[in-house]
């Protein structure tokens, strides 16, 4: 997993652990070694799960004019 995941980019978080269960609203991740943790919370046995990232939604711009689709 490590060849994916690019410490520099990605702080660990209980919240993208593979060993945390993250409930519907997000306000907790509940770890399978030491039960309810803060999502933003880490410790030694961290190994990142890519499938619990959420990517950040794309800001597409809106200040385009009909210039912009002439050829
Ligand atoms: S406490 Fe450690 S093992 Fe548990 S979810 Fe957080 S990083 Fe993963």
């Amino acid at each position: 997993m490590q060849k994916y995941y690019d410490r520099k980019k990605h702080d660990p978080r209980c919240e993208y652990c593979i060993y945390a269960k993250i409930p519907l609203d997000r306000s907790v991740a509940l770890c399978k070694f030491d039960g309810v943790m803060p999502l933003d919370s880490h410790c030694r046995r961290y190994d990142y799960d890519p499938l619990k990232r959420v990517p950040k939604k794309l800001r597409i711009d809106t200040d385009y004019t009909a210039e912009d689709f002439k050829l």
